[in-house]
């Protein structure tokens, strides 16, 4: 089963990239980069935020910018984090 983190929807497969709970348990919910010690590393971060934050990853991995655009728009509002 494919687990994505619920903040900015990178794949987790791996337990290195998992973020941690306050008491120090791993998390299969966020990623290491977005969720720590039971927090999210940038609270006040947005939506739109993300989006960009993401953009220049998937461009690495090859993807255009209005390509990349478009899956992130419709991929990170289905996460747990933006659902209000
Ligand atoms: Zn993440």
């Amino acid at each position: 089963m494919d687990k994505f983190c619920q903040s900015c929807g990178m794949p987790l497969n791996g337990q290195d990239l998992l973020g941690s709970e306050a008491n120090g348990t791993k998390t299969e919910k966020y990623c290491m980069y977005c969720y720590q010690d039971g927090q999210f590393k940038q609270p006040d971060l947005t939506l739109a935020d993300m989006i960009e934050h993401c953009v220049p990853h998937l461009k690495e991995n090859g993807m255009t910018e209005a390509a990349a655009r478009k899956l992130l728009r419709e991929h990170l509002p289905k996460l747990k984090r933006w659902h209000n």
